[in-house]
């Protein structure tokens, strides 16, 4: 069974909402291909605007970070079943800047992963490597350790339907991009990782993206690797760049 790609453009902490409305306008012509997914996952305050600006269009909502909890005391949160009823699809899990600068763990991701699929939202589950990592050799042995980590409790049913980016940390907002077959490799493990975690049937269902300075110019390399699904897409995705990385 083909995978239908999926590229999403992770806005990181910009566009203000009417900026958001502006840059969804621009790229309004650029992106539509049918032939993909293509989603823009946005700051908080931009959802709203941002949900009512894609109506219409091929392209679906992701919020960039959620808490677990069902609603309560956590001041300067966002909960699952608040991005659902703004009409958001996806939402950015793990992503290493979450994990980094905020300091978000495995045991407290594996727990947004379980909401999210509750609550009807796709997960768009990041992991990836440092760079001292990699020199030590140690890239897949990490990477098992997060999906693992991440996917507890998680059936073969819902990992089906999730999305897994792999985003080398040395290779985001830094220019330097993973080589082809440095992605490719750590794609390919990833879905052995799941298949030896559930079943074959899920580690081919499941769709994972590269991430880290994907551009206009490396995507359809990338993309065309058997294990690669399409990309998560930081800088390149608040320029017209993004049209030609959808249509690579
Ligand atoms: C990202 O933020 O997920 C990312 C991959 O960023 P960039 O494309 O800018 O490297």
């Amino acid at each position: 069974m083909a995978r239908k790609k999926i590229i999403a453009g992770n806005w990181k902490m910009n566009m203000t909402p009417s900026e958001a409305v502006k840059l969804v306008a621009e790229l309004e012509p650029l992106v539509k291909n049918d032939a993909v997914d293509v989603v823009y996952c946005v700051p908080a305050i931009d959802i709203v605007p941002v949900v009512e600006a894609v109506k219409g269009s091929n392209v679906q909502v992701g919020a960039e970070n959620m808490y677990f909890e069902e609603s309560g005391a956590y001041t300067g949160e966002i909960s699952a079943a608040m991005l659902v009823d703004a009409g958001v699809k996806y939402v950015i899990i793990g992503h290493s800047e979450r994990r980094d600068y905020f300091k978000e763990d495995d045991a407290l991701l594996n727990k947004k992963v379980k909401k999210a699929i509750a609550s009807g939202l796709t997960p768009i589950l990041c992991c990836g490597e440092s760079l001292e990592q990699r020199e030590m050799g140690v890239t897949m042995d990490w990477i098992r350790f997060q999906i693992k980590s991440d996917l507890v409790d998680v059936t073969a049913d819902q990992v089906k339907d999730i999305v897994i980016a792999y985003e080398p940390i040395w290779a985001i907002g830094t220019g330097k991009t993973a080589t082809t077959e440095q992605a490719e490799e750590v794609c390919k493990g990833i879905r052995e990782c799941i298949a030896q975690m559930y079943d074959q049937a899920t580690a081919d269902a499941v769709r994972i993206q590269y991430g880290g300075s994907v551009n206009a110019g490396n995507a359809a390399e990338l993309f065309a690797q058997p294990n690669i699904d399409g990309g998560l897409v930081g800088g390149a995705s608040l320029k017209a760049d993004f049209g030609k990385i959808v249509c690579y």
